[in-house]
């Protein structure tokens, strides 16, 4: 018997201790999707482009990184509290429409086609398409030496849907992202990498392509990035835009492009900071 009680006591001891544990558990929740709005988003960046979404272990740095922080700081949702989730470019739209991010900042250039499927906020920056070559060839030297070459591009991207329509005589290698199309370049199995020139610029001043490469000729398209978002969610559209206005008129979008490409020695062209357009 008093064995029994024993074990009985314990394992009433035991009972209270979880419900302790789960009323302490419970707390947790409540606290971070409170008022506050302390609670998780989820935000597609790109993870392998220097200077505007790069990963390195935890560590998430760039342009787009820092406007995609700002804004959501803006909404609410402290920086331990985002969740950044890879978006390659031809995954960009089917991320926004099946709720596997909440938010895209990833040199995601706004244009007719893909807004019938998702919207945009934004302009928060205007860039545009440029030509990076190996530092010793000197036969292409703008878009118009183009004729016979060898270009990687990536997939579901504006410069490589440029290139299919105005230079059908350019050989065009697509791949799913812009890293993989240095290693390419450096070994000759293409002649150059075509996409914005923020993006050519970040990977041109990486330490290991120091002296092996450089952007030739002058942006030949204008991209406008945008913040994708689930396509009509306007009141969403609105606060992010109002976020973006902030951000340039407090001086925050000045110091990001200093600290991020202006580190890769890549000055923004003109219209820059742009006024976002209306939401619709
Ligand atoms: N801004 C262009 C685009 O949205 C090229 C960069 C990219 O692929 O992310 O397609």
């Amino acid at each position: 018997m008093f064995t029994r009680r024993l074990i009985a006591t314990a394992a009433a001891a035991g009972m209270a201790l979880t419900l302790a544990a789960c009323g302490g558990g419970a707390a947790t929740p409540a606290a971070t999707g409170g008022p506050a709005g302390g609670d998780g988003i989820k935000i597609g960046i790109k993870f392998d482009q220097p200077g505007l979404g790069l990963r390195e272990g935890d560590s998430y740095t760039g342009f787009d990184v820092e406007v995609a922080k700002f804004v959501a700081k803006e909404l609410g949702h402290e920086e331990g509290d985002i969740e950044w989730i890879e978006s390659p470019s031809a995954q960009r739209e089917t991320l926004i429409e099946t709720d596997q991010v909440d938010l895209i900042f990833a040199t995601y250039s706004i244009t007719d086609k893909r807004k019938e499927r998702v919207s945009f906020a934004g302009p928060y920056f205007i860039a545009g398409q440029g030509l990076l070559v190996r530092a010793d060839d000197s036969s292409i030297t703008g878009q118009d030496t183009l004729g016979g070459k060898k270009l990687c591009s990536v997939t579901g991207s504006t410069p490589a849907q440029k290139i299919k329509d105005a230079y059908p005589d350019v050989e065009l290698q697509e791949f799913g992202t812009y890293s993989e199309c240095l290693p390419a370049l450096l070994n000759g199995t293409i002649d150059a990498v075509t996409t914005d020139d923020t993006i050519l610029a970040g990977f041109a001043a990486q330490s290991q392509y120091a002296g092996k490469l450089k952007l030739v000729g002058e942006p030949f398209t204008t991209e406008n990035y945008g913040v994708g978002l689930k396509k009509g969610d306007t009141a969403l559209c609105e606060q992010v835009n109002a976020a973006i206005t902030k951000m340039v008129s407090e001086g925050a979008w000045e110091a990001a492009i200093e600290k991020t490409l202006g580190a890769a020695d890549y000055t923004a062209g003109p219209g820059n900071p742009p006024t976002p357009a209306a939401c619709s």
